[in-house]
């Protein structure tokens, strides 16, 4: 069984250093910051999709931890 954890999205780059992308909920919005670069953005939906989009984009780390 694949844990999930829904307040955070990490990644690994392919230098085996992690990225972690924490979803914050206050109130109706939810909130969604990156631990690596403090990029923050507000994502009604699919926090998890942005997520995991600026990791591979921005950090180009694709690989989930959780899947190996
Ligand atoms: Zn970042």
């Amino acid at each position: 069984m694949p844990r999930i954890d829904s307040s955070k999205v990490s990644r690994w780059d392919q230098h085996g250093r992690e990225h972690v992308v924490l979803v914050q909920r206050t109130g109706v919005q939810r909130t969604i910051r990156c631990d690596t670069c403090g990029w923050r953005k507000p994502a009604q939906f699919l926090p998890w999709l942005k997520a995991q989009e600026h990791l591979a984009q921005a950090h180009q780390a694709t690989v989930d931890p959780s899947a190996a």
